[in-house]
C-alpha cells in the first residue's frame, strides 16, 4: 500500500501483479490474494502517457461537493471510485466511455483520488 500511495503522490497510477500467477491485484497489496506469493511487481500506469480507460458503472451527484463521482470499471478489471471532470458538467451516464486524467492522494496524503474525463468529450477537443 506504501508503494501505491508513494506512486499516487507522484500522479502516476501504480497496479500490483503478480509474479507467479499473474494476477492483478486490486486493492493493492504486497501479498497476492490467490497464491500468497509475495513475490509482486508494481505496474505503473502514468495517466498523462498511458491511456487508462474504462467504462462508468454507478454515476451519482455529491451536492455537497458539488461534484459528480462514479465506480468505474476499467479495461483490466479493476474497479474504483473516481471523480468526473468533464467541463461541461454531466455528461457522464451509466455506460460511458472514461479515460482517467489524473490521480494523487489527498492533503493528508492518505486518501487516494482519481480524476476522470468522459473519453468522446475528451476526443473531440483533439
Ligand atoms: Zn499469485
Amino acid at each position: 500500500m506504501e508503494r501505491f500511495l508513494d506512486a499516487l503522490s507522484r500522479g502516476v497510477f501504480a497496479i500490483a501483479r503478480c509474479r507467479s500467477c499473474s494476477l492483478t491485484i486490486w486493492p493493492p497489496n504486497p501479498l497476492c490474494r490467490r497464491c500468497l506469493s509475495s513475490d509482486v511487481e508494481w505496474v505503473e500506469m502514468n495517466p498523462s502517457i498511458n491511456e487508462i480507460k474504462g467504462r462508468a458503472i454507478v454515476v451519482a451527484d455529491s451536492h455537497l461537493r458539488d461534484a459528480r463521482f462514479a465506480l468505474i470499471e476499467l479495461e483490466n478489471g479493476i474497479r474504483l471510485l473516481g471523480r468526473i471532470i468533464d467541463e461541461d458538467g454531466y455528461s457522464v451516464g451509466v455506460g460511458s466511455q472514461v479515460m482517467m486524467v489524473g490521480c494523487g492522494v489527498d492533503d493528508e496524503g492518505s486518501k487516494p483520488y482519481y480524476l476522470f474525463k468522459s473519453l468522446s468529450a475528451y476526443t473531440s477537443n483533439t
